[in-house]
């Protein structure tokens, strides 16, 4: 069958091209070994071999800290709306492709996040496929989440296929012909599973609070948050008000919370909903198996890995995923 390919010897024409359309971003090996999405500096090529960025790419969508609304008795309550660069991330792995699918639903939904909503449509996806190995899920689960992209690069021994799934991506397409070849080849089995998009039957059941399994995971728990913050999918913020000291002016944050945090059920009056870490274990669980609110029924483990690299006492949740997947309670 006959496939576009370009050949690993053309990549940084491929990188050229797509600068025509944007700042490019991809994986890049820093000094110290970690591997981050940065922007492509003249001449410096991506990893694109690399499994997994230390953070996902949530990071460009969902800004750590930000303003999100400004207040003046003159001019009432404004967005800080801004002119966006149109970016171009390129190697994305399917699980973080599905992850930005995940948090489109979570910010583009019935009440479109407009900070959000100006970035994401600013944003070119272009996918690359990957090997999973030992802390990737992705193979493990059957996941709802459809892992699209504009363009997307199916890694082959000497370069990549090439394939668009909308029309941005047949302009990239168009704009890099130069360097597009036609060999008869196809896409291979393990990179197509990824995009089936098919509604999962696996939701996990519901959850035995008296399962023993809790308890010994929050007693090593060290409450970091380290897997929260890593995942592509959590996207809990806080959101705190700052009046000025003239009286006519105040500004609202919005700041990355952590369901492994003991503030984030503490309410006004020091009410707090999980104040055992067995229960935010829990909580954490349920979002990420089962789903949650308007999401229900749809997990949003994509399956990266990335929570098992970073947790500094080496906790998985996949055996307890796994025995409740089987129906185990
Ligand atoms: S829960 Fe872990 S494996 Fe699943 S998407 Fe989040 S970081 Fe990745
Ligand atoms: S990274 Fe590990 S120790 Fe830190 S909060 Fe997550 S599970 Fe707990």
């Amino acid at each position: 069958m006959a496939a576009l390919y370009i050949a690993l010897r053309n990549l940084e024409s491929l990188i050229k091209s797509l600068g025509r359309y944007g700042d490019v971003h991809a994986p890049v090996r820093g000094d110290d070994g970690v591997v981050r999405f940065a922007a492509l500096k003249p001449g410096n090529l991506p990893d694109l071999s690399a499994l997994r960025t230390l953070l996902p790419p949530k990071k460009y969508l969902l800004h750590p800290q930000e303003t999100i609304l400004n207040y003046t008795t003159e001019t009432g309550y404004q967005v800080p709306l801004e002119a966006v660069r149109p970016l171009i991330l390129l190697g994305l792995h399917p699980c973080d492709l599905a992850g930005i699918n995940y948090l489109d639903q979570i910010f583009l939904g019935a009440d479109p996040d407009p900070l959000y909503a100006a970035r994401r449509s600013a944003l070119t996806l272009v996918g690359i496929s990957c090997t999973p190995d030992e802390f990737c899920s992705c193979h493990l689960f059957t996941s709802p989440l459809k892992a699209s992209s504009d363009l997307f690069l199916h890694h082959m021994d000497d370069g990549f296929i090439v394939t668009s799934s909308s029309p941005r991506g047949d302009e990239l397409l168009a704009g890099m012909k130069d360097i597009l070849e036609e060999r008869d080849i196809t896409i291979p089995e393990d990179t197509r599973r990824f995009f089936g998009g098919k509604v999962s039957e696996s939701v996990c059941p519901e959850l035995d609070p008296s399962l023993p399994e809790w308890q010994g995971l929050a007693e090593r728990c060290l409450g970091c948050g380290a897997c929260s913050l890593c995942c592509p999918t959590c996207a809990c913020f806080d959101v705190q008000e700052f009046g000025g000291l003239d009286g006519g002016s105040a500004v609202r944050v919005r700041q990355w919370d952590n369901c492994l945090f003991k503030s984030h059920a503490q309410v006004a009056g020091g009410m707090n909903f999980q104040k055992d870490r067995a229960e935010r274990f829990r909580y954490r669980y349920r979002h990420k198996y089962r789903g949650f609110g308007p999401l229900q029924g749809i997990p949003s483990c994509v399956g990266c890995g990335r929570c098992r690299v970073v947790c500094p006492v080496g906790l998985d949740l996949r055996p307890l995923a796994e025995r409740l997947e089987r129906g185990a309670s």
